[in-house]
């Protein structure tokens, strides 16, 4: 009989976990450790508390500690589990105060998530350098503008985080460069759209830099001096690297866990690690892909939602499994929302499959509505078999451009062809779509198209 769950990390995953286990079995003891003092928050939520949108960062709580506890959830805040004995079923903890401890378990959940890439650019430790992961980072970059008042930041990274905090940044008045290593902002969609994404950066007065690696950051006065290959410098007041995430599972590796890809821990679809009553989830999992039918490092929150609750479950003897990422996600710069799902051209060459990749371009709703504005799609398809592969949308956020990506994570879901989606009972009315939705329109014109 499971009588008692701990669970290591106390964000998306982690209380996914210690929900679905307490709803399932509200007689289980279910205790969660996190090592700071921010349970449940929506770190996703960073850089709109940072631009000032989000005006107090309380308000990220997903649920407030109160509303945990009042879940059957034991929270241990400020507690940092060091070290996984399986064989006594056992995890030390420190915390804060300076107390180690030993606590045991029936069953184990690590979601201990994410860290960022920490690149070797000399000076990165300095004052007026920050990495942006966790609420600390963000109290960080906030009262250093708060004190500072920095006029320009230099932005490393054209990822998604480091796309929003140049969004988040402008809208603070401050001057933003983005310098990326890659040809183009936003390298997990395809270059045309990122290209376009460029443009959109640049017209809201952000000066967009790519194929340059930044390797220097001096302090010249009260000034940060940058430099970079090739013949890159210049002096901003603040600076903010982002180039990704890295699993965070030195603590499973002392529960005798072998990493996998990318240092993540491998795990089932049942989300069981390779030691028996260890379950995993979430950021520091290797994650099962459902199109390329094996497993990829794919760190999202609406994943580690997902993978967190199947752990919950699992923990009480279920045999729930995962169904699988679609890598699908969203970001909103500026005016736009930029989308993807599933694989692009070269992802799914690289998996065997014959991809055709179309672009179509059409408005969100009829163009005698006023308002209505252009969508732009990138469709990849299996070109003998008809099957759909993946989709990116970009146009203005308000066109609908993330539920209209769902729409393909849906058909890609239930693996149905592009011909498919012209059969789909979807809604219209002149303000909002067309008798044909935007979406629809594309699958036809892959359809109809011969790239050959
Ligand atoms: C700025 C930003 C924006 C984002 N935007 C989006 C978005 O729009 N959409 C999206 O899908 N995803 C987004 N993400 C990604 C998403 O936030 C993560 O995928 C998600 O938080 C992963 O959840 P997790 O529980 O696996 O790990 P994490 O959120 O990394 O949490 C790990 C938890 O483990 C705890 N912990 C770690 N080690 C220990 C230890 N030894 N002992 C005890 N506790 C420990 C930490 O304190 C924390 O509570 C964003 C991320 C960032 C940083």
């Amino acid at each position: 009989m499971v009588s008692s769950i701990l669970i290591i990390g106390g964000s998306d995953a982690g209380i996914s976990a210690a929900l679905r286990a307490k709803e399932l079995d509200p007689a289980t003891a279910v205790t969660m450790l996190v090592a700071d003092a921010y349970p449940n928050y929506s770190i996703c939520g960073l850089p709109f508390y940072l631009s000032g949108e989000v005006e107090d960062w309380h308000q990220l709580a997903h649920r407030t500690l109160e509303e945990i506890q009042a879940a059957g959830i034991r929270v241990a805040l400020n507690t940092r589990a060091v070290e996984i004995s399986p064989q006594s079923q056992a995890v030390v903890t420190h915390s804060h105060e300076g107390g180690t401890r030993t606590q045991t378990y029936d069953r184990l959940v690590i979601a201990t998530g994410a860290q960022p890439v920490q690149p070797s650019i000399l000076g990165i430790d300095q004052p007026g350098v920050f990495l942006l992961h966790s609420m600390d980072d963000s109290f960080k970059v906030s009262a250093f503008l708060q004190l500072h008042e920095p006029r320009r930041a230099l932005i490393v990274g054209a990822g998604y985080i480091g796309l929003e905090m140049a969004d988040a940044l402008t809208h603070r008045g401050v001057a933003v460069t983005v310098v990326e290593q890659q040809r183009t902002v936003l390298p997990t969609v395809d270059e045309t759209m990122g290209e376009s994404l460029r443009r959109h950066l640049e017209e809201h007065g952000v000066d967009v830099r790519t194929g340059v690696k930044i390797y220097q950051i001096e302090q010249t006065g009260k000034a940060l001096h940058v430099t970079g290959n090739p013949e890159f410098d210049r002096e901003v007041d603040l600076v903010l690297v982002v180039v990704g995430v890295e699993p965070v599972t030195d603590l499973a590796q002392t529960a005798g866990i072998e990493l996998g890809m990318r240092g993540a821990i491998p795990v089932d679809r049942m989300m069981a690690t390779t030691v028996p009553g260890v379950y995993a989830a979430g950021d520091c999992v290797e994650t099962y892909h459902r199109l390329l039918d094996r497993a990829t490092y794919l760190p999202l929150g609406t994943t580690a939602h997902k993978q967190g609750r199947i752990a919950g479950e699992n923990v009480l003897g279920g045999s729930r499994q995962f169904a699988g990422t679609l890598g699908t996600q969203v970001v909103k710069i500026f005016d736009w929302a930029i989308a993807r799902t599933g694989l692009r051209d070269q992802e799914a060459k690289a998996a065997g499959y014959v991809p055709k990749t179309v672009d179509f371009v059409t408005w969100d709703h009829k163009a005698y509505y006023p308002g209505a504005q252009e969508l732009r799609f990138r469709i990849t398809g299996d070109s003998q078999t008809g099957q759909l592969l993946g989709a990116q949308i970009i146009g203005p956020w308000q066109a609908s451009v993330a539920k209209r990506v769902d729409l393909f994570a849906m058909a890609l879901y239930h693996q149905m062809m592009v011909r498919d989606l012209l059969e789909v009972d979807l809604s219209y009315t002149p303000p909002l779509g067309s008798p044909w939705d935007a979406v629809q329109m594309a699958a036809d014109y892959w359809l109809r198209t011969d790239t050959h």
